[in-house]
């Protein structure tokens, strides 16, 4: 009797793991953090942008509708991912990024007002630090992402990233917020997070030369996700990412397309 009894026990609960394994993503919204590539899409100044062209488009001769594109991109516009590569030379390629640190619980720091008033403003510790007095540690393997408000600003090259010229000579003219060196070393020794987003085109700050936010996450293999869409529809935690990159062999980043769920009713 007791035997039946535990087996029946065990049944219930194998069930009701199974309920809610289905259940997993029905409860809540399905948040896109993904811009469009299109011929407006932003790319850094010396980068090509995407490009597309129709291959062929309406009825064939047997009768059928088709329609087929190509399209060339670089690896580093839009939105996409920074492999660990792009400024280390001994860290992952975006084929080696573990699916482990693309697809996990998120968090969002938010710093529009400083960025509003500073469009060179840098994420600083004192930031994160306030964000955890209200919101608690940032949890060990989080993907943090940095909601600067510049996503409304897209895709106004301009507004968006200080300047709509092209060529190497817009490189100076550059403005718009980052990841100051020192949070970035933070996040990584003090807080280990697995991954890290922001809603401009770089994680180092418009004016940077060194890019040294970029060389210190990539030196501990962190990668990182830029130009990320409408941060501003996520909550500050309890939600997941995923943030799955075109799997290029041997590249140095290449487009994503970011995804949350946030569960709920
Ligand atoms: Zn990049």
């Amino acid at each position: 009797m007791k035997k039946l009894f535990l087996f029946l026990s065990f049944i219930v609960v194998l069930s009701i793991s199974f309920v809610s394994a289905a259940d997993n993503f029905t409860k809540g919204r399905w948040i896109d953090l993904t811009h469009e590539f299109s011929e407006e899409t932003i790319y850094w100044p010396t980068s090509e942008p995407f490009k597309k062209t129709t291959v062929f488009n309406g009825i064939t001769n047997a009768g059928f509708y088709y329609s087929a594109h190509k399209f060339s991109t670089s690896e580093h516009g839009g939105t996409h991912v920074d492999a660990p590569i792009h400024f280390s030379e001994n860290s992952n390629t975006v084929d080696q990024i573990p699916l482990e640190q693309l697809i996990g619980s998120g968090v969002v720091i938010r710093i529009t007002e400083k960025a509003e008033r500073n469009r060179n403003y840098q994420l600083s510790v004192q930031d994160i630090l306030d964000w955890e007095k209200n919101n608690g540690i940032i949890p060990k393997n989080s993907i943090l992402l940095i909601d600067t408000g510049s996503s409304k600003l897209w895709p106004n090259k301009k507004a968006y990233m200080g300047t709509d010229e092209r060529g190497q000579e817009a490189i100076q003219k550059l403005k718009f917020p980052g990841i100051h060196p020192d949070a970035a070393k933070f996040l990584i020794s003090k807080r280990k997070i697995k991954a890290v987003g922001l809603d401009t085109p770089s994680m180092d700050f418009g004016g940077s030369k060194l890019f040294k936010t970029h060389q210190l996450l990539f030196k501990n293999n962190i990668p990182g996700f830029e130009n990320v869409a409408d941060l501003d529809q996520l909550p500050l935690k309890g939600f997941t990412i995923f943030a799955l990159p075109m799997k290029i062999k041997g590249g140095s980043g290449g487009p994503l397309r970011i995804v949350a769920f946030v569960p709920g009713e």
